[in-house]
């Protein structure tokens, strides 16, 4: 086997979406000269939108892949480092902290955890078999395969209803499935959604089970007030009930709070030298501006307990 190549970095920064790249930017006009480790995906979650019009300053339109490759290229320009990787593992016990990731090993005399968090799945029989094969979690990566189709979307929040309007660019008819009568979804959301004469909605059901041989040929759904249970067919399924922080990486190592990592009102976790920011920390809002502006604090607390 390979061995790893050792590297020193004053500013190691864990995943790269609008946190983890904000921290970038402050870091490295602060001359620290950080490496940010992509994770899976270059640019985070925001890179499953495809319009973005409410981050200030930006009032036209643009893709969240677009935007988030804008803040690439600033952090960049002032020197940040991108390395496309995922950290394996975190040793927070010395410092140096030591990250590995599948070919390096960051000797990091200061951390930012930035790594975001992942949609929650039904975890019903046939979601996981049929996952890529009509069950999505990203209306903008998969909605153009389902051009013409009948598809489901599960839940009732912001995210539900706004990719369900998305969807309607692509399908014939969108179905709503929510466990509840009343959407949770915003105000704008839901008005839009309600006078889509493309979306039509079931309410008070949840979805017990994907049917389908190799792709999504149904749903076996139970409305929970009569108990009744019915098989309807759709050619696809768009889950989004929801997200948790993707914390694995420091099960065990650092203190968890439903898989959040908790941060002091400046982005300092309890371990001296070690910042989190994002969705990590706190996904209540799921906003680009919320993950920047943590992203931001994190780096120029670093930098003042640096000073
Ligand atoms: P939410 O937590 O707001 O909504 C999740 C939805 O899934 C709820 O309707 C919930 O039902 C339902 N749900 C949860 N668990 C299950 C389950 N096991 N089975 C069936 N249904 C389930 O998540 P979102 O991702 O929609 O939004 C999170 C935050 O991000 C919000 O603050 C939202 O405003 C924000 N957001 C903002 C956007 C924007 O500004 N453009 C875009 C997207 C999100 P119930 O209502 O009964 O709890």
């Amino acid at each position: 086997m390979k061995e790893k190549s050792q590297q020193n970095t004053k500013v190691l920064i864990v995943g790269s979406g609008a946190a983890g790249l904000s921290a970038a930017i402050y870091t490295a006009r602060a001359e620290l000269e950080p490496v940010v480790l992509t994770g899976p995906t270059l640019g985070g979650q925001i890179t499953l939108t495809a319009d973005v019009e409410n981050y200030p300053g930006v009032p036209d339109r643009i893709s969240g892949t677009e935007l988030i490759m804008r803040f690439v290229d600033q952090a960049e320009k002032f020197g940040a480092k991108i390395d496309y990787a995922a950290a394996e593992s975190i040793d927070f016990s010395r410092r140096p902290f030591v990250v590995e990731t599948d070919s390096k090993v960051y000797h990091a005399e200061n951390l930012i955890l930035a790594t975001g968090s992942k949609a929650v799945a039904l975890d019903v029989p046939g979601e996981k078999e049929l996952t890529g094969a009509g069950v999505s979690y990203c209306a903008t990566c998969d909605g153009a395969f389902f051009r013409g189709k009948k598809v489901a979307v599960v839940g009732g929040g912001t995210s539900a209803v706004e990719e369900a309007i998305f969807l309607t660019r692509f399908v014939e008819k969108v179905t709503i499935i929510h466990r509840r009568d009343q959407l949770r979804a915003d105000a704008a959301a839901q008005k839009a959604a309600k006078s889509n004469p493309k979306i039509e909605f079931l309410w008070d059901t949840v979805v017990s089970e994907v049917i389908g041989e190799d792709f999504v040929e149904a749903l076996r759904v139970k409305n929970v007030k009569s108990g009744a249970e019915k098989v309807i067919p759709f050619e696809g399924v768009f889950v989004f009930i929801g997200h948790r922080p993707v914390s694995n990486l420091y099960e065990g190592k650092l203190t968890l709070e439903n898989g959040q990592i908790p941060v002091d009102l400046h982005m300092r976790t309890e371990v001296p030298g070690v910042y989190a920011a994002g969705e990590t920390v706190d996904g209540e809002y799921r906003q680009l501006i919320v993950s920047a502006a943590q992203g931001a604090q994190a780096a120029l607390t670093l930098i003042k307990d640096l000073a």
